[in-house]
């Protein structure tokens, strides 16, 4: 069974990693619901618009998720998702979850999204380090997802696009498994499809606990 599911667009500027959760196929479908339903954003026209476009088709999604929920009696259909949407020389992130999106510029990794757990916000209180949260027992625990509450807030920041700049959109079966200094190692070396390759086993090879969905975009010189 896979949980996750991921979108490829780069002719909209478009990409998405899903991770979903919940019991029987329920996870696979919410994955699969949201990515579908970010499928049918148009062709960008204004990045502040296509930003709030996409933050309605994940609401939508979110409401989709709890009416079937509420139907079936699952307790919960929910799922992450991350979207990079790019155009001009900017880009938007948006998540909700522990799915992240990571930016290789100058040989340097960085996060650029901050996951909605428990233990994330426990370590921005300061009252755990960031070493502690990963292996603490509650990290896998969610503070949102899209089909957990009726009033879903979808995170977002702008960030300028340089030509060179490699994004990394992940799901947490990869970040579970791999370092950052891995991760940077692996990104950094080869064109997209051999790292996303490298990515998926080396993490399967390090116990590969959970579904690894990666996606690699880089932005080129114009
Ligand atoms: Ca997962």
């Amino acid at each position: 069974m896979n949980q996750d599911a991921f979108l490829d667009r780069p002719d909209i500027g478009l990409w998405a990693v899903a991770d979903g959760m919940g019991g029987h196929a329920s996870g696979e479908r919410a994955s699969k619901l949201v990515v579908e339903a970010l499928a049918q954003l148009p062709v960008p026209e204004l990045l502040g618009r296509s930003v709030r476009h996409a933050e309605c088709l994940i609401a939508e999604a979110n409401r989709r998720l709890i009416d079937e929920a509420n139907a079936s009696g699952d307790e919960i259909i929910g799922t992450t998702v991350v979207v990079l949407l790019a155009m001009g020389g900017a880009c938007a992130l948006l998540w909700v979850g522990d799915s992240r999106i990571y930016r290789l510029r100058d040989d340097r990794l960085e996060q650029l999204t901050r996951d909605h757990t428990e233990v994330q916000q426990w370590v921005s209180e300061g009252k755990l380090s960031a070493e502690q949260a990963e292996s603490h027992p509650y990290a896998g625990v969610l503070s949102r997802a899209v089909g957990a509450e009726d009033e879903i807030q979808v995170d977002s920041v702008l960030e300028p696009l340089m030509g060179g700049d490699r994004y990394l959109l992940c799901s947490d079966g990869l970040t579970k498994e791999l370092t950052l200094e891995r991760i940077e190692q692996l990104l950094g070396s080869g064109e997209p499809p051999e790292v996303v390759q490298a990515l998926v086993q080396n993490a399967c090879a390090a116990g590969g606990r959970d579904n690894v969905t990666a996606v690699v975009v880089d932005f080129l010189n114009r």
